[in-house]
């Protein structure tokens, strides 16, 4: 038996990148590497908006009572240990126990699952093994990891997740968030092009970057070539920053606009327009 600390679990539409659109469970795993308190500032400033939350966590009893943020890491209460008492350890058989309940057959037909974070590949690596080999989960057949693309993938899970995908019917993606400048986050920390290309003798794997101004996007072009050149093959999308209508619906169009002139993918994210980015979406 196997344990997990779950932020949220849940099951709506990808919004984001290759598979959006299509329906998913989402299993967030508690802890990050990186803060990402700069998205949304001004370069050089950094977000103080979970820190204010934070001062009035007793008012909060369960995650999805959560203020969203306007600037900073969106999903900062999946990984700031101040909020780690609202995600509880759960064993893998309630984990599936509480998969099984959502999905709308009761069982595993055609819905993706996406490990997501916080950041997924940090020690979790050796507690997927025991979810998935789960006897309710053998009808799986797509997982995607959204991971920030600097964490290596561990070798006993390497193998696993090759033998894994080895069934005909099976694919793995990794849909790599590697973090910018506009992210607050140290470039030579956060952009590991050797370790994304590990990924790919794996899985599907692409970029997918989060822009807002022309620096941004300058700034995307900046590490998508060093990602080639590294011998990166797979595709590269842009995404408009926003976890909150007001700011995605800013820039949502200039970066599809950049995409084109820059032959890059465009990925929207639905779940603002959709569902407002609330929890649980
Ligand atoms: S890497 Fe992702 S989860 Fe971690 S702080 Fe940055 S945006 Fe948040």
């Amino acid at each position: 038996m196997s344990k997990l600390k779950v932020s949220e679990l849940f099951y709506s539409v990808q919004g984001e990148g290759r598979y959006m659109g299509v329906p998913s469970v989402f299993l967030r795993v508690f802890g990050c590497n990186f803060t990402c308190d700069g998205f949304g500032m001004p370069r050089g400033e950094r977000s103080n908006e979970r820190n204010i939350i934070a001062q009035n966590i007793t008012e909060f009893k369960q995650y999805r009572d959560l203020p969203l943020v306007h600037t900073g890491c969106d999903s900062y209460a999946s990984w700031d240990p101040r909020f780690k008492d609202l995600s509880p350890v759960l064993e893998t058989d309630s984990i599936v126990d509480a998969i099984m309940e959502m999905l709308p057959h009761k069982k595993w037909e055609r819905e993706h699952l996406v490990i997501t974070g916080g950041e997924p590949l940090l020690g979790w690596q050796r507690a997927y093994p025991a979810l998935l080999d789960h006897e309710r989960m053998q009808d799986l057949t797509e997982i995607t990891f959204e991971t920030n693309g600097t964490q290596k993938l561990q070798e006993d899970f390497k193998l696993y997740l090759k033998n894994w995908a080895n069934r005909l019917d099976r694919e793995i993606t990794f849909s790599v968030s590697a973090k910018l400048p506009s992210s607050g986050e140290l470039w030579e920390e956060a952009i590991n092009p050797d370790i994304v290309c590990e990924y790919e003798q794996v899985g599907w794997t692409y970029l997918k970057l989060v822009v807002a101004t022309e620096q941004d996007i300058e700034d995307a072009l900046r590490a998508i070539k060093e990602f080639r050149a590294a011998g990166f093959k797979g595709q590269a999308y842009l995404m408009p920053v926003g976890g909150v209508e007001s700011v995605y619906s800013l820039n949502n169009k200039n970066v599809a606009l950049a995409c084109m002139k820059h032959g890059l993918r465009y990925s929207d994210r639905l779940q603002v327009p959709l569902f407002r980015n609330a929890w649980g979406t």
